[in-house]
């Protein structure tokens, strides 16, 4: 079980692994070779048991899975039925019902049809066929974040309200600061005095420095402050907070516009990351709220916070398919550990895991 051991090892390393864009910062660095040493330690499928996080990302898709594992079976595993248009749209009906999306569904469906038409196929085939299929549609490799050539790297993090944007902040700076790395937060979410000390008390427990602004003070100013600080300082790593909500839309997304064009006036390359933060339990209507800030802010990646929080796990396909950007990390619970890298493979690997192919 690589896939097991690996997601195990990354776990508890807690570091990126290699990666061709990505730079260490420092001497050592994210690149160091324990993160593989540990990815070799041994596990047991009753360690996992225990609640660790491959524990909660399996019980995130649980329910993608189960539909998998009853209804699709008990589809295929009828005596003597062809594939036909009949079954063809049973099956699409099933597929939708694992948060899944239509898009991807009538894929799989027509990937089905056009392999097994007119034919009585065994369930061990039809399941390689929709496996094949989500790896296809998933494909990607483990993203890290694209550190900077020189100098720091700047990550602006945005996304509505309460998808988990602080949260994953402290839990993506926690895990740079583990790395050795000098880390700085920005507090641009001046809208709501809350999160300024939310983020305050995160910073004070991964030991980052915090830059922060008045109440109602410009956004753009904390952004600007927070990257003179962390050229000054030789900060490896500033990550910026934003606001999720303003008076309206608009504001918001101009306030998201302003905060860029500051931080670019001062290192060309930066934003080096973009991060759209979704709440996985939010289900579309999150989805469709989010897509107003992928356009406005330009985003580089996803972090998918919250998978521990739903069985319905499989809103990561249509994730992956209707914002065409990375999903970088995804978020399994509260704690600063609850992080880790996604990877398409390691996905599907952890929706069939249960899966009986016969
Ligand atoms: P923000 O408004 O986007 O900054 O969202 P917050 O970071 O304040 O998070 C909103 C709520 O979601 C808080 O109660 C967090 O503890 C919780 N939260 C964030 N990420 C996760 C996660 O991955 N899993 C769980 N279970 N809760 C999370
Ligand atoms: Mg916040």
């Amino acid at each position: 079980m690589g896939w097991f051991k690996r997601f195990r090892g990354q776990e508890r390393a807690g570091k990126e692994p290699a990666g061709s864009e990505a730079k260490s910062p420092s001497t050592g660095g994210p690149e160091s070779p324990a993160a593989d040493a540990a990815s070799e330690t041994p596990e047991t499928e009753a360690e996992a048991a225990g609640g660790g996080l491959f524990a909660r990302f399996r019980h995130g898709l649980k329910r993608t899975s189960q539909l998998l594992n009853t209804d699709i079976r008990d589809l295929f595993k009828q005596e003597g039925r062809l594939v036909d248009d009949q079954l063809l749209d049973e099956l699409f009906a099933i597929l939708v019902r694992t948060d899944m999306g239509v898009g991807p569904a009538r894929e799989i469906r027509d990937q089905i049809g056009s392999d097994f038409r007119a034919r009585v196929v065994p369930l061990r085939d039809v399941m390689q066929a929709v496996q094949d299929k989500l790896r296809q549609l998933m494909a990607q490799s483990e993203q890290p974040i694209a550190f900077a050539q020189q100098g720091p790297t700047i990550i602006l993090v945005v996304g509505v309200n309460g998808s988990g944007k602080t949260t994953s902040i402290a839990k993506l700076g926690a895990r740079f600061a583990r790395q050795g790395q000098r880390v700085i937060l920005a507090a641009a979410d001046t809208f709501r005095a809350a999160a300024v000390e939310q983020l305050t008390v995160w910073a004070e427990r991964i030991g980052a420095e915090i830059v922060t602004g008045p109440k109602n003070s410009d956004p753009a100013s904390v952004a600007h402050r927070a990257v003179a600080r962390a050229l000054e300082s030789q900060a490896e790593i500033c990550i910026i907070d934003t606001a999720g909500r303003l008076q309206n839309q608009a504001n918001l997304m101009s306030q998201l516009s302003k905060i860029r064009r500051v931080i670019t006036r001062q290192i060309p390359e930066a934003p080096h990351e973009v991060l759209l933060v979704l709440d996985a339990t939010a289900g579309q209507n999150g989805i469709s709220q989010a897509r107003g800030f992928s356009e406005a802010a330009d985003c580089t990646g996803i972090v998918l916070a919250k998978l521990d929080g739903t069985a319905k796990g499989g809103v990561v396909i249509p994730i992956r398919q209707q914002f065409q950007l990375p999903v970088k990390y995804i978020g399994l619970g509260e704690k600063l550990e609850d992080l880790a890298l996604f990877e398409g493979d390691r996905f599907v690997d952890a929706l069939f895991a249960d899966v009986e192919q016969d």
